[in-house]
């Protein structure tokens, strides 16, 4: 997990637990979209993943968080909504485009990532998503996602819930070369450093390239690393873009500033992760009780549609 989910989800996760039912799932099937050469590293990925949330504070008792490929109705009903999903209704979603830009390098235009959003639709109409948490750039996501569910509605009958958007605070967090924070572009400051990483992480960040030596002015709203600042520092923030623009700040000490509070803002995540760490089993027992919690939930929605597409 990096800073970019940090505050792209979980943070959204843990208010929301406290305000409504929730469903929350480790998108495994999702992964494949772009990794599916990785597949050895699934099982431990999921598990990380389980930790980092458990961690976090996400409360198993209170939510329903399973894995993704332990519902395989999943992968049912997104065939069935693949029937009625037009093409051009995928390939104007932006993020297709998007992920074959980041990784030109690699072949990854299949079928998967471009039914992506069909499968994002299934995630949240299976277990009758009412509202879905989204930041802006994922409105189009839902939007498909609405217009899915209206049109089997329309088929078949009123049996599914028709999802609605949830406008949440989504920041956009800069990775270590200027673009969005993100695994598949190898620029991300991980939330599980210990503090030697992170400081190397942060003293790896790429600044405003006008400002070469203190002294220089600087343009903090192009820098990355003010834009942590913003969410780490709020107690030297002024402080920092005043002098960042006068030149008197200089950006080694600026880094050291926030290497310093991001170490302090993780450190009672990462003791928490530490002993989790320890109780073997954890992750796999919270995902059993998970898939068993959401399985009566399944088993309804997919009754409704195969009953309305007579094929029960
Ligand atoms: S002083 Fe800080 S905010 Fe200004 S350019 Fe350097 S690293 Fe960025």
């Amino acid at each position: 997990m990096h800073v970019g989910h940090w505050f792209g989800n979980v943070e959204n996760m843990l208010r929301l637990q406290e305000e409504h039912e929730c469903f929350y799932f480790i998108a495994d099937w999702h992964m494949l979209t772009t990794h599916f050469d990785r597949t050895a590293e699934l099982p431990g990925f999921t598990r990380e993943l389980v930790l980092d949330l458990l961690a976090a504070g996400i409360d198993p008792e209170r939510v329903t968080l399973y894995r993704q490929s332990d519902v395989k109705e999943v992968a049912e009903m997104t065939l069935l909504l693949g029937m009625i999903t037009p093409l051009g209704w995928l390939e104007r979603v932006p993020t297709y485009k998007e992920r074959l830009r980041d990784n030109a390098e690699r072949d990854i235009a299949n079928l998967g990532l471009l039914g992506y959003p069909l499968l994002q639709t299934v995630d949240i109409a299976i277990v009758k998503g009412e509202l879905v948490p989204v930041g802006e750039d994922q409105v189009p996501h839902l939007e498909l996602s609405r217009e899915v569910v209206r049109r089997f509605n329309r088929l078949y009958g009123d049996v599914l819930v028709e999802p609605q958007p949830l406008l949440s605070e989504t920041p956009l967090i800069s990775g270590t070369d200027g673009r969005k924070m993100s695994k598949s572009l190898d620029n991300v400051l991980d939330v599980r450093d210990e503090e030697d990483k992170v400081r190397a992480t942060i003293r790896s960040f790429i600044t405003d390239p006008r400002k070469v030596r203190r002294g220089d002015p600087g343009r903090p709203e192009i820098c990355p690393i003010f834009t942590l600042h913003e969410r780490f520092s709020p107690d030297i923030l002024e402080w920092t873009e005043a002098n960042c623009r006068t030149g008197e700040l200089g950006c080694v000490d600026c880094k050291t500033n926030l290497a310093d509070r991001v170490v302090e803002f993780y450190r009672p995540f990462r003791e928490r992760r530490e002993e989790l760490e320890h109780r073997a089993g954890l992750a796999d027992e919270v995902l059993a009780a998970g898939a068993a919690k959401v399985r009566p939930v399944v088993e309804e929605t997919m009754k409704a549609v195969r009953d309305a597409m007579h094929l029960s």
